[in-house]
């Protein structure tokens, strides 16, 4: 994506994210989407940020990442990004470009303390403190997707009961599955709930409930009240919304007041968008 200085996108282009071939391939799809982007915007970009699963150092070195990438724990990325797009790129982590875009230009305008949500494939959450992303003493604040209390189920990270057990698209999908037999995509399962499959439903019942819980974990430890959710499971907001309503009006925080839940204003465009902030770095 390419974006002017005050964020407005001139031009755009998406691939699939070649995940399993290793952090070559996902460098030259980067490239390609890169330079189709540049060509639509009619711009000459002279700096990059970049978006990346897994826990990125100031370097761009991927020091952890999911098992869902291969040969990616290690991988010199910005190193490699720098020589392939050839100008300066500042990279971080993907769920924490999602918060900063919603700060900067979606959800989060305004708001000085939140914290933000991104369902995906997997439960990612980034704290805005003060207007400051608050990364934690090891980088890893905020990874509400892998706090225990919601059920038994076995964690993609090998623990159980996390978030990401039943709020996870993934989870979701093989939720489904393990009830009915059938194979369906997250998305797959919310077009079945939409049409009345009730367990379909209750699966979107369940993950908003469990939204709605973490929100509230959230809300007594900080007391803040404003969480953005985004992430591809958040267009299915229809579904969550109800159980996530309820579940909050039942136990508001102790604070009284009420924890506003808002669906991410950038939807798909916020990670892209939050890593331009990256970039600023370089200016
Ligand atoms: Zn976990």
């Amino acid at each position: 994506m390419v974006l002017d200085v005050d964020g407005n996108i001139k031009g755009s282009a998406h691939t699939s994210t070649p995940a399993e071939h290793g952090g070559d391939a996902m460098v030259a799809a980067c490239r390609s989407v890169a330079d189709l982007a540049t060509e639509r915007s009619g711009l000459a970009p002279r700096i990059a940020g970049v978006g990346a699963a897994g826990v990125i150092d100031s370097r761009g070195v991927v020091l952890a990442a999911s098992d869902s990438f291969t040969g990616w724990e290690g991988y010199p990325l910005g190193e490699k990004l720098r020589a392939s797009l050839n100008m300066p790129v500042s990279v971080g982590n993907d769920v924490a470009a999602f918060v900063l875009g919603e700060q900067r230009f979606g959800a989060g305008r305004g708001i000085e303390n939140f914290f933000g949500i991104a369902l995906g494939t997997g439960v990612g959450g980034g704290l805005v403190l003060n207007s400051t992303l608050h990364t934690g003493e090891h980088g890893a604040a905020a990874e509400i997707g892998h706090i225990p209390g919601f059920g038994d189920l076995l964690c993609t990270c090998g623990r159980s009961g996390h978030l990401e057990t039943i709020a996870a698209g993934r989870s979701i999908a093989s939720l489904y599955t393990q009830a009915t037999g059938i194979t369906a995509s997250a998305k797959e399962v919310a077009g079945l709930a939409r049409g009345g499959d009730e367990v379909a439903a209750r699966l979107f019942a369940d993950a908003g409930k469990g939204l709605a819980r973490a929100a509230l974990m959230i809300s007594g430890i900080l007391d803040i009240s404003a969480l953005i959710i985004g992430g591809g499971v958040a267009h299915s907001w229809d579904l969550l919304q109800p159980a996530m309503d309820s579940t909050l009006r039942r136990t508001p925080p102790i604070s009284g007041n009420p924890v506003k839940v808002l669906r991410s204003g950038l939807g798909a465009d916020a990670v892209a968008v939050g890593a331009s902030q990256f970039a600023d770095e370089l200016l």
